[in-house]
């Protein structure tokens, strides 16, 4: 039986053989400059319809429940890949329910879907005219969204031939969650943390029998240290149990579930959203939603029977005042396609140079209408040809972009201040796609979402967790938040010190 998934890299195109376990782009030459990251796609010769009924025997407008990984099964490329490999379909729901077992010996949850609610009492206590859709993920596997990305990557590895250890960069959420899903798979994990690291996560890694190994900031080193050692361990051939597409584009695919799981609670519930508001650190996160979320429009998941259009949200994604290369590179390349659009003939060398302050300027709030409309001219232009071509670009000068922020950023939500998007450009594409663009959000405006957040929704979730309705609270304060607009916004991570006094 053939796959109807592949991996091809969104980068230079290349298409991997199916059959081959890898999680790199193999074209991929050091310095290059080429934006390699292997995404998952449906073969074109895969029907449509076939595949998202396989996946969906259940009926339209019914909520989702049970265990996502075995609901989703289909749209995996382990699955798919195992099934090439001679495995049942069956034998493939096993093997998900034998590591979601030892995940809840371990760890007390399991990977079944997460809810979405309504927060009146939330959106009522703002003043916002339109409805709040808030997905939890407080209660997932290990207290936040990370595991979904770590079980993807866990039944690849169930499947494939790679050996050896596993190797993430992380000191919060990530590193948790690689800690219990691959203890539950009885693989040995090295993690490189900061020396900063906060003791109540060293302890919990290191109970789980994580190996932590502890990276310095060195003189004149640019860029995470813990991720630099990272990347040596994968040269030295560790595998990437990360959550950098970058570094392991099949680590996008867990995150997946995470749109699916959306686009159907939304279904169910008879609404749809105008905004999503998503935080960017590493950009898992956003690339795994974002993709989800267009799959399930195109793929018609939940309109298979009832007839009705997934309406996709424009995507607005929530970076601090510490450290915001997204916005940077969305800016630059925006700024290039803006001029396309309008005839301009542009060079290699036509980038724009903006400082941080401009940025925060620009990317803030109070500026977030001007924003609005330039994403809906860049909307209106997706599949152009001037588009097209300016995104083939991107992707082959991704240091023109890309870079790692030149400062050690601060700010109270600490799980966003990676300083390089690595998955940047699946996310810029979300936004210009669905007509969306990035937000700066302020640390008053983040320590004031968050409390917010938990004393009217009741849920423990942490400001880094609260920093996508942070930027929600950003615009509906400015009087920039469009009139009725319907938010979504996900919780995704527990508050730890909740969580110890819960223990
Ligand atoms: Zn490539």
């Amino acid at each position: 039986m053939a796959a109807s998934t592949q991996l091809v890299c969104s980068g230079c195109g290349k298409a991997v053989d199916p059959g081959l376990h890898v999680f790199a782009c193999p074209a991929a030459r050091a310095g290059d400059d080429i934006d390699h990251v292997l995404v998952r796609h449906f073969r074109p010769d895969a029907s449509r319809h076939d595949a998202a009924r396989e996946a969906h025997q259940t009926t339209a407008h019914s909520a989702p429940t049970g265990c996502s990984f075995v609901r989703y099964r289909h749209h995996l490329h382990s699955y798919q890949q195992a099934v090439v490999d001679g495995l049942s379909d069956d034998g493939f729901c096993a093997r998900v329910r034998r590591i979601d077992d030892r995940i809840f010996e371990l760890d007390r949850r399991r990977f079944d879907v997460t809810p979405l609610t309504a927060e009146t009492t939330l959106a009522e206590a703002l003043g916002l005219g339109g409805a709040l859709w808030v997905k939890n993920e407080t209660g997932n596997v290990s207290g936040s969204h990370k595991a979904r990305h770590m079980m993807g990557l866990a039944l690849h590895l169930e499947g494939g031939e790679a050996t050896g250890r596993l190797a993430i960069a992380s000191c919060g959420n990530a590193a948790l969650a690689a800690s219990v899903v691959a203890r539950a798979i009885d693989r040995p994990l090295d993690v490189f943390i900061p020396t900063d690291a906060d003791p109540l996560v060293v302890e919990r890694l290191e109970a789980l029998g994580a190996n932590t190994v502890r990276c310095p900031r060195l003189p004149g080193q640019t860029g995470d240290p813990c991720y630099h050692r990272f990347q040596e361990a994968v040269a030295s051939g560790a595998f990437p149990f990360s959550c950098q597409g970058s570094d392991n584009g099949l680590t996008i695919e867990g995150g997946l579930t995470l749109g699916y799981e959306l686009s159907e609670q939304l279904a169910a519930l008879g609404d749809d959203a105008d905004l999503l508001f998503v935080q960017v650190g590493g950009a898992a996160l956003a690339s795994a939603v974002v993709q989800g979320l267009f799959e399930a429009q195109r793929l018609d998941l939940e309109a298979v029977d009832s007839g009705l259009p997934f309406k996709m949200p424009k995507v607005v994604t929530v970076q601090t005042h510490g450290a915001f290369p997204l916005a940077r590179a969305y800016h630059r390349l925006s700024r290039r396609l803006l001029q396309r659009l309008e005839g301009v003939q542009l060079g290699a060398e036509d980038l724009a140079a903006v400082d941080g302050a401009s940025l925060l300027e620009l990317y803030g709030p109070a500026n977030a209408a001007q924003n609005l409309a330039n994403a809906s001219r860049l909307m209106a232009a997706w599949g152009s040809e001037r588009m097209s071509s300016e995104l083939s670009f991107a992707a082959t000068h991704r240091a023109s972009f890309m870079w790692a922020w030149e400062d050690a950023p601060h700010s109270v939500a600490h799980g966003i201040l990676d300083d390089e998007t690595y998955d940047w450009f699946a996310v810029v594409k979300g936004m210009l796609r669905s007509g969306g663009f990035p937000l700066l959000v302020d640390e008053a405006t983040l320590v004031q979402a968050n409390a917010l957040a938990v004393e009217h929704t009741g849920i423990p979730v942490d400001p880094t967790g609260s920093s996508g309705f942070a930027g929600l609270l950003a615009l509906h304060q400015a009087g920039t938040l469009p009139e009725g607009a319907r938010s979504l916004v996900l919780f995704t991570g527990v508050d730890r010190a909740y969580e110890a006094k819960g223990r």
